[in-house]
């Protein structure tokens, strides 16, 4: 049988390099394509072997000419820290890297799968969120470049299938953690792991009481690549994400059990427009897909604490790309 060829935009960052093993894994021909903005090149070095994988160092935001069949859009930073750096350039990526990538799919009759958000959501105000929810966004807050970016690139996915008939995918993706991420990403996991491990203070926004669910990212890749071999008429929007609700502050308590750590919890102010709680109905991805996440939040913690004790004791920084004026901890309004 003939390979096929598969192009995944922001393949070096943390979801799409573990996209690009997986798919490798399934014997596709992968193309990576990143303009390592948050992405690294240690997250695609053990691919880089791999004779089916290939990477084209290239910005999303302009056209891009490739034959491939199917195309995962991932490009985009996610880590609040990262998308409120350059607002601008975060909206561009969103909306017109969908843009391009949406053409060059067009152009090839290529099915095209689009990594959405929770954040579509906003701060909202039905719990659990089902895929029915139009969502609480404030349009000109520091999180609208993220959100309304990723709100527009669902509407032009939504309009080339109305209007060009475009085999769509679009997968509203919540917290997903695990080895992959970087040590200045900025999220909670990454942020409350780091400190736990080094015994320095905890930084919780607001009182802690806020909540998340957290999905593995093993379990996410499964269900994107579920998502895309389902039947062609399933567009989504689909929810991806684990069920598991748990507050901020109790995520805090569980990092110290796990890593034994002498770490005391400091509390910072909560960022504006800060989501209070969030937690994702996927009864749509367990009817259409056969899909539930299968890890823990205990057995998906060890592995990332594992990860990034690893990444510790090497003692280089994560990645000598990223920009130097990013840092991982400390409030970010
Ligand atoms: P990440 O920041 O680790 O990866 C994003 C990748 O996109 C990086 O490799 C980055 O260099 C690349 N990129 C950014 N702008 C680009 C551009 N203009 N051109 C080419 N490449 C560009 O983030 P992630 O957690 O791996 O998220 C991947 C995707 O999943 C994003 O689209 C994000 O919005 C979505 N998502 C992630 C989560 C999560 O919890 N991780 C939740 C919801 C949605
Ligand atoms: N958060 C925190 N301390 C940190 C980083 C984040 O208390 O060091 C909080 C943040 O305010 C939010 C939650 O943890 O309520 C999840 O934040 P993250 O940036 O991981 O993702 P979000 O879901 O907000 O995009």
């Amino acid at each position: 049988m003939q390979k096929k060829r598969v192009l995944v935009t922001g393949g070096a960052g943390f979801i799409g390099c573990h996209l690009c093993e997986e798919l490798l894994c399934r014997e596709n021909k992968v193309i990576c394509v990143d303009n390592f903005f948050t992405g690294s090149k240690r997250n695609i070095a053990r691919l880089m072997d791999n004779s089916n994988f290939e990477m084209m160092v290239h910005d999303v935001t302009l056209p891009l000419s490739v034959e491939v069949d199917e195309i995962y859009n991932l490009a985009c930073p996610a880590s609040p820290v990262h998308y409120q750096w350059d607002p601008v350039q975060t909206t561009r990526t969103s909306v017109l890297g969908s843009l391009n990538m949406l053409e060059l799919a067009r152009s090839l009759d290529a099915n095209i799968f689009q990594a959405s958000t929770s954040e579509v959501y906003g701060d909202p105000e039905i719990h659990p969120q089902d895929e029915d929810y139009w969502g609480n966004v404030n349009p000109i807050g520091p999180r609208s470049c993220y959100d309304e970016g990723k709100r527009c690139a669902e509407t032009l996915f939504f309009d080339y299938y109305r209007q060009y008939g475009l085999h769509i995918r679009v997968a509203r993706i919540f917290n997903t953690y695990g080895p992959g991420m970087t040590m200045n990403d900025g999220r909670v996991v990454s942020n409350f792991i780091l400190q736990a491990l080094q015994d320095e203070p905890i930084t919780i926004y607001g009182d802690g009481s806020q909540t998340r669910s957290f999905c593995y990212v093993d379990d996410l890749v499964q269900g994107i690549v579920s998502f895309m071999d389902s039947a062609e008429d399933f567009t989504g929007p689909v929810n991806l994400g684990n069920p598991q609700e748990i507050s901020i502050r109790e995520l805090a308590e569980r990092v110290i059990d796990l890593t034994g750590s002498a770490s005391k919890m400091i509390f910072h102010p909560l960022p504006s427009d800060d989501p209070k709680r969030r937690m994702p109905d996927i009864s749509l991805a367990e009817n259409n897909l056969g899909w539930r996440p299968s890890t823990g939040l205990e057995e998906g913690l060890r592995e990332t604490v594992a990860y990034f004790e690893s990444l510790l004791r090497e003692d280089v920084p994560s990645d000598p790309c990223h920009q130097p004026d990013i840092v991982a901890t400390g409030k970010h309004n």
